[in-house]
């Protein structure tokens, strides 16, 4: 199959920071005549995958590394030059190929194009745009495993496996005095089984959510419990206000570590108490609105204090477990909570272990996206009403267009059935150069 004919577009793949080496990528259908232009050294008949050493029209050196069509990364002919990594080097190579015809990338352009000749699907592009992004472990290894394609094979063959029930099912409206009637039974099991493995799938959302965005955790408790200390302790350094006067973490700082490759995200909230001070009351409001938003919440007390009546009222507030912290236990010893000390580290390890323990993704197992899931909920909602239908035995015009819904929802997160708008939007997240 060949490519589909664009324009030669050209950009920096390498970013605009200055480095030792930069690459510059052309790709189009005249990217090795332009490379033939600006490259001293370019030969008569190149290889595809062979580079060249040689200097280039600028004055620059490096090396040219030409991509036969079918055999790059977007599928289109293209090159690769290598240069000294000064931006300066790098405008006026890219200078250089536009007066030679091409034209500047958009963001996201290349892999766009990639897209368009089929060498990856969006969720294939979606990874691509994940591993540029990866900040921690788990966040490339999930990435991997989405540019490898799992995910795509996973949803591809659900979608399928639904144009499997839809074809029988339309050639029982077609033919049915030639191959009779539906068998009602075997189509319901059928739809059952897909149902089961979009679960599977919509399951991963979670992880998905916590493996990009980080695991969210809210620090709340009275003032003074120690929750800036425990914050500062956690993250090795002084970011918060930590002070001897009650409410002075009035607004929350957000903080991000990465504890066994997963990203942490912990929020030192105002804290808790009953207040007639204005700016206070609005912090603790947020306060409640960060907790209800967060993953899990540590109700941090003070040990030589205790739990309160205030802090019991504001415990039950929450319509959800949270783990209680007894905090400056190097003064005191607590028989409520975790024991805990901000000050001399003592619990904090075994603190953010037992959150990682809570977050470990299933190996192997690739993960959805925000995109996703929508779209899965909705295959599956028609799934669920087509099952419905089957069981009520409803005419067989209705579970065709409502296995199709269902093909139409997954085709849209592998690409076939995407509209131009949902392309658009996911390229428009892309760098310039990817
Ligand atoms: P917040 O209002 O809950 O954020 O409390 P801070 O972090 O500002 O701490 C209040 C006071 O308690 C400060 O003087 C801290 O130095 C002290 N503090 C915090 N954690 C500990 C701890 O584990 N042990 C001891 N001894 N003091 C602590």
């Amino acid at each position: 199959m060949s490519s589909t004919h664009f324009d030669t577009i050209v950009a920096p793949i390498t970013g605009n920071q200055q480095a030792a080496v930069a690459w510059v990528r052309i790709s189009g259908e005249d990217a090795w005549e332009i490379a033939s232009k600006v490259f001293g050294n370019w030969p008569n008949e190149p290889e595809t995958h062979k580079a060249i050493f040689g200097v280039y029209s600028h004055g620059d050196s490096g090396l040219a590394l030409p991509f036969a069509e079918n055999h790059s990364y977007t599928g289109e002919q293209s090159v690769e030059l290598s240069i000294h990594g000064s931006t300066t080097s790098s405008r006026a190579l890219v200078e250089l190929c536009c007066q030679q015809g091409a034209r500047l990338a958009e963001p996201g352009e290349f892999t766009l194009r990639a897209f368009l000749n089929g060498r990856l699907d969006l969720t294939q592009a979606e990874a691509v745009r994940d591993t540029v992004d990866a900040q921690t472990e788990i966040q490339l290894r999930a990435a991997n495993l989405n540019r490898k394609g799992v995910l795509r094979k996973q949803v591809s063959s659900i979608r399928d496996a639904v144009l499997k029930v839809l074809v029988q099912v339309e050639a029982s409206v077609d033919f049915s005095e030639e191959i009779g009637e539906l068998d009602h039974e075997a189509a319901s099991v059928h739809v059952q089984e897909i149902i089961n493995q979009i679960d599977r799938l919509l399951a991963t959302a979670h992880a998905g959510r916590i493996i990009r965005d980080g695991f969210r955790v809210a620090i709340v408790g009275p003032p003074n419990a120690g929750k800036s200390s425990l914050l500062n302790a956690l993250l090795g350094e002084d970011r918060s206000i930590v002070t001897d006067v009650p409410g002075t973490t009035r607004d929350y700082v957000e903080e991000r570590l990465e504890v066994n490759g997963l990203p942490i995200v912990l929020i030192d909230t105002a804290g808790i108490r009953p207040t007639e001070d204005v700016v206070e009351t609005i912090g603790i409001q947020r306060t409640r609105a960060i907790a209800a938003n967060a993953d899990a919440i540590w109700y941090l007390y003070d040990a030589q204090i205790d739990l309160k009546q205030t802090d019991l009222d504001a415990l039950e507030s929450f319509d959800r477990p949270v783990t209680i912290l007894a905090n400056k236990t190097d003064l005191t010893s607590s028989n409520r909570g975790t024991p805990i000390s901000a000050l001399t580290g003592q619990g904090l390890g075994e603190l953010l272990r037992s959150l990682t323990s809570e977050i470990e993704a299933a190996p192997g197992q690739p993960l959805i996206n925000m995109r996703h899931q929508p779209l899965l909920a909705q295959a599956r909602a028609s799934l669920q009403e087509c099952l419905v239908s089957i069981n009520n035995h409803a005419p067989d015009d209705l579970l065709s267009v409502l296995l199709s819904d269902a093909a139409h929802h997954l085709g849209a997160i592998t690409g076939e059935t995407a509209t131009p708008d949902m392309i658009d939007r996911i390229f428009h997240d892309f760098c310039v150069g990817k």
